[in-house]
């Protein structure tokens, strides 16, 4: 049987591909320019970033703006599913933040929260009937929005059960520690929605530890600052808690210091901490999934070491991917 090829760490919003973009743009009338190379200079690293902040300024920007209408976002999320199924991708979690995609960063909110939800699913649905590859949609809170908007976003998980795979929590941790979210989570928690938490990105260990404990994360996003407390990669271990690293991203953002070499991902898969290696923000990062398998590669993995961390990757999908490839 063929390995499998996923990615569960995969931002919707940053997940087309820039040469999509040029048609898209026009059609839907949005103000971002229609030329490709005017378009690249405008979403694409030429260096790097170095912090999360600034890793993050192209969706404060620009990102924003292709979400106009609900046909835009379910054409958007089409495009997106269409980009991964030409990648191989057997399956492939897609997490997008309704509240971002509504404008409500921008502060000028177009859409409705819910249609966007609604949107992303159809277009899914849709992709779904087009291409081999199978998408779980993961709700994602927002650290730098008000607490009443993540439990709006937990209110839409619950509403669109059937149609999503779980929730996470992004944005900066820095500012906005896991504690803040505890009633937040709670709910989905108690309601049985598997939780994701981003944690020990560009923030410490002890954020993965409460994300865990107190959040009820069984998948951390990144996690990489784990590596620093043998307290934590213990917990890890114990409850078998798996790592979405992005070794490209981890460069990009400064979570990763220096060289990129430094990437602890090989350390802690030799600890015996479950990892798994995914893109984050490819349309940004100018890279794809083949190429976080290449970094990784480079940062000592053999081919017996991708297969395994996609069979890990494979068996915490927040979608039953057995059953369905076996279906
Ligand atoms: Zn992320």
């Amino acid at each position: 049987m063929d390995t499998p090829r996923i990615d569960l760490h995969r931002h919707l919003e940053a997940a087309v591909d820039p040469n999509d973009l040029p048609p898209f743009i026009q059609k839907h009338k949005i103000d971002l320019p229609s030329d490709l190379e005017r378009l690249r200079a405008l979403l694409r690293f030429t260096a790097r970033p170095g912090n999360l902040a600034a890793f993050l300024e192209p969706f404060k920007q620009h990102i924003h703006k292709f979400f106009i209408t609900e046909a835009s976002v379910r054409e958007f999320t089409k495009l997106c599913i269409r980009r991964a199924a030409l990648e191989g991708l057997s399956y492939l979690e897609l997490r997008f933040s309704p509240f971002y995609m509504a404008g409500a960063y921008a502060g000028t909110q177009r859409l409705d929260p819910e249609s966007v939800v609604s949107a992303v699913c159809e277009g899914r649905d849709e992709a779904g009937s087009e291409h081999p590859v199978r998408v779980g949609l993961i709700l994602i809170v927002g650290r730098e929005l008000d607490i009443q908007k993540g439990q709006r976003v937990i209110d839409l998980a619950l509403r669109y059960r059937s149609k999503i795979c779980g929730v996470d929590l992004a944005g900066n941790e820095h500012g906005f520690p896991p504690h803040l979210f505890r009633d937040v989570f709670a709910r989905a928690r108690e309601a049985g929605v598997p939780i994701t938490i981003h944690a020990g990105e560009t923030g410490s260990a002890e954020n993965i530890r409460y994300s865990v404990e107190e959040l009820g994360a069984t998948r951390i996003g990144h996690g990489i600052a784990a590596i620093h407390d043998a307290s934590v990669v213990s917990l890890l271990k114990e409850r078998e808690i798996v790592l979405e690293t992005c070794p490209i991203s981890n460069w990009l953002t400064g979570a990763v210091k220096g060289d990129p070499s430094n990437h602890p991902l090989m350390k802690l898969h030799r600890a015996g901490v479950k990892v798994t290696v995914n893109t984050d923000d490819p349309l940004l990062q100018s890279s794809w999934l083949a190429d976080d398998i290449r970094q990784a590669e480079a940062l000592g993995a053999t081919p017996q070491d991708i297969a395994s961390f996609m069979i890990t990757a494979e068996t915490a999908a927040f979608t039953d991917v057995l059953s369905i490839s076996n279906a």
